[in-house]
């Protein structure tokens, strides 16, 4: 499929990625939906939801600071540097669904974050907004105002950020090659980004070692984990 496909592939000019939790798998960061994801073992209501929040706002701090500890000691994987080896060649964006910043680790420059970071918080109430790495002994923190402090990440029934969204969107419908890793596609907005890219002509690949709900629209799926298909992959894109 890759050799019918190679002539497009190998002559875009602008690559958009779209990646979700899969791609850090082999970083040890899990997963949200697949068999030994976090959704298996906690209730995305008790710990994702702003109700959830000002329910038990330190029990779903704790649980952000233990996935803030476990983010601080991973490291990008092959996968993740791939992609950023990749810029030095072509046009590239990636568009993520992850909070853990592994892309602008490996050296990606342009990483739109859609549903926010784990390394910020930001005030409940106020403007205040800022980054953070040491976990904080008392919980919930409280911001200077008075009010109490949140991480920066997009939970459940939130809005995406309107000018990340908005950038996003743009790329996707600019681009000629569209690769999709690690993601259920299960989450929206950021699930139509492929379909924006396709009505308007990419190609569109996905890397995930199982199907997903749009794998049928690919024009090529590599059943495989990023680690090991990105490389290979982004190894044929550059020849
Ligand atoms: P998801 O859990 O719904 O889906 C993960 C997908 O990755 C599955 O389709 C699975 O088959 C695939 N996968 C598993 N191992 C893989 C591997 N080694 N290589 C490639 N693919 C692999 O995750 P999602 O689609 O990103 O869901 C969106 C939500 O998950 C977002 O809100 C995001 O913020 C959140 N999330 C982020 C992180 C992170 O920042 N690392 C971790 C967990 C969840």
């Amino acid at each position: 499929m890759f050799d019918t496909l190679s002539h497009q592939i190998k002559d875009s000019e602008k690559i958009v990625f779209v990646t979700g939790a899969g791609i850090s798998k082999e970083s040890g960061i899990p997963t949200f939906r697949d068999k030994d994801g976090l959704w298996r073992k906690y209730d995305p209501m008790q710990l994702a939801t702003i109700d959830a929040f000002y329910k038990n706002p330190s029990l779903v701090w704790e649980w952000y600071q233990e996935r803030l500890a476990n983010v601080l000691t991973a490291k990008p994987n092959p996968g993740h540097l791939a992609i950023a080896e990749l810029e030095r060649h072509k046009e590239v964006i990636v568009l993520t669904q992850n909070i853990d910043g592994l892309h602008q680790r490996a050296g990606s420059k342009i990483v739109l974050e859609l549903h926010g970071s784990l390394v910020r918080i930001k005030c409940t109430v106020c403007n205040f907004i800022d980054q953070f790495s040491i976990p904080f002994e008392i919980l919930p923190p409280k911001c200077r105002c008075g009010n109490i402090l949140r991480p920066d990440v997009v939970w459940f029934g939130e809005k995406l950020p309107h000018l990340v969204w908005g950038e996003a969107m743009s790329h996707a419908i600019n681009c000629d090659l569209m690769i999709i890793v690690g993601t259920s596609l299960e989450v929206s907005p950021a699930n139509t980004l492929p379909l924006y890219a396709k009505q308007n002509g990419a190609v569109l690949i996905e890397i995930n070692p199982e199907k997903t709900r749009m794998s049928s629209s690919m024009d090529l799926s590599i059943n495989e984990t990023s680690a090991k298909a990105l490389p290979r992959l982004i190894s044929l894109i550059q020849k």
